[in-house]
């Protein structure tokens, strides 16, 4: 059971939608609601210029909890410890829902798909121990105009200054060279692996007078598994990315830095729209190159691996023209 592949989303993309509750800043503005799932695959949006729908693997509205996303998602986990490489990642403006989606509330209340991947890597890695053993180790990286940081060098309170490189090995595994990669023995230890690359990611950002968001995290879980019987290895790798907010910058008062940040992060996304859309229309060059982003991600997209994005949107009228652009753009991958 433990190498039975999970064949029937070998280099597909999947693209499941979320839309989250209205916030008090949306119900201050009215409250409107312009966006609807119509049904477990659609989602109808009503725009000044008419009904417009989108369709996807799945949609998940503001009533669906952490348990039901992760429900579609757990198959992935045990893909990534039969050897595939699986990435998983929220894209969407800032204040949608990727992080609630990723790592979910700050209280640890409610938990994302992060957490809960932990738990079940090492559940299923604890039910299969006799017959096969198992090494997980991670790493975490920060990518913020176009620099890579290295979120599990230092100790909270000074900042990671690594330099990290993409490169790629004799097989064409790409690696984060310069990266820490440290083991993890329990879904606890690479549970406080993630919280001390949160620590470094706040202080980072807050020393570069920037927002979280305004970066794209990366998180890679290598499980190389042994099999007990025969001795033959396999490797696979879960990439678990929180992308930075797709939105457009203010065209009015932001400041130099500001425009800087939003170039970067529009290149990269673009960047990685190309790349999915490249690969769903399996045209021959997939242009991975464009960016550090696509860089990064290149092993966790296309050829064999499992790719899974969630965009997440907002419900109300208040944010219709980003909520529209991340449809279109999330359609694109199909
Ligand atoms: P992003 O990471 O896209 O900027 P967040 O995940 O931080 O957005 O979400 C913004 C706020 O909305 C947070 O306070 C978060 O807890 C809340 N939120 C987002 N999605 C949901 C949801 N599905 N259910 C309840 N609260 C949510
Ligand atoms: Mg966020």
């Amino acid at each position: 059971k433990f190498y039975n592949m999970v064949e029937d989303m070998k280099g597909k993309i999947r693209v499941f939608c979320r839309i989250r509750p209205v916030n008090r800043t949306e119900a201050a503005q009215g409250g409107v609601i312009v966006v609807e799932r119509l049904d477990d695959y659609s989602v109808a949006v009503e725009t000044p210029r008419g009904h417009r729908e989108f369709q996807f693997d799945k949609v998940f509205n503001a009533e669906s909890s952490q348990e039901e996303m992760f429900q579609d998602t757990h198959r992935l986990i045990q893909s990534a410890i039969d050897g595939f490489n699986v990435c998983i990642f929220a894209y969407g403006q800032t204040g949608s829902g990727k992080t609630f989606t990723m790592v979910g509330d700050k209280e640890h209340r409610n938990p994302g798909i992060m957490p809960r991947a932990f738990t079940a890597m090492f559940d299923i890695i604890q039910d299969n121990s006799t017959r096969f053993d198992c090494k997980v180790s991670a790493y975490m990286l920060e990518l913020y105009n176009d620099q890579l940081q290295d979120l599990l060098v230092g100790q909270a309170g000074d900042v990671p200054t690594r330099r990290v490189e993409i490169k790629r090995n004799r097989k064409g595994v790409v690696f984060a060279q310069g990266a820490e990669t440290k083991q993890a023995s329990s879904s606890q230890e690479l549970f406080a692996l993630f919280q001390q690359a949160c620590a470094n990611r706040h202080i980072s950002s807050t020393k570069m007078n920037s927002e979280s968001s305004r970066s794209h995290l990366i998180m890679g879980i290598m499980v190389e598994s042994r099999n007990l019987t025969n001795g033959s290895v396999s490797c696979g790798k879960l990439s678990l990315v929180d992308l930075a907010g797709s939105e457009r910058a203010a065209k009015t008062g932001a400041k130099d830095h500001q425009l800087k940040e939003a170039n970067s992060i529009n290149k990269s996304l673009s960047a990685l729209g190309d790349v999915i859309s490249a690969l769903s229309s399996e045209l021959p060059h997939v242009p991975y190159r464009n960016s550090k982003l696509t860089q990064v991600m290149q092993d966790s997209l296309g050829g064999n691996a499992k790719t899974l994005m969630i965009v997440n949107i907002s419900p109300s009228e208040f944010n219709m023209e980003e909520t529209l652009t991340s449809l279109i753009y999330a359609t694109r991958v199909k």
